[in-house]
């Protein structure tokens, strides 16, 4: 079986993991309704999606 030769520093540890770190979901203000959403999404407060309405949502 293959061994590591010599123990990872606490130092190359903290250079491995420097790219793990979860980024935040991408968001946009929907222009129909001012809401945030998903770009590339139909809005999930008022169904729109490119300028027109999609989905009618109940009030
Ligand atoms: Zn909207």
């Amino acid at each position: 079986m293959a061994v590591p030769k010599r123990k990872t520093t606490p130092s190359r540890r903290g250079m491995r993991r420097s790219h793990d770190a979860l980024k935040a979901e991408a968001f946009h203000e929907c222009p129909n309704c001012g809401e945030l959403k998903r770009p590339h999404n139909l809005c999930n407060a008022c169904g729109h999606y490119n300028g027109r309405e999609i989905v009618a949502v109940e009030i």
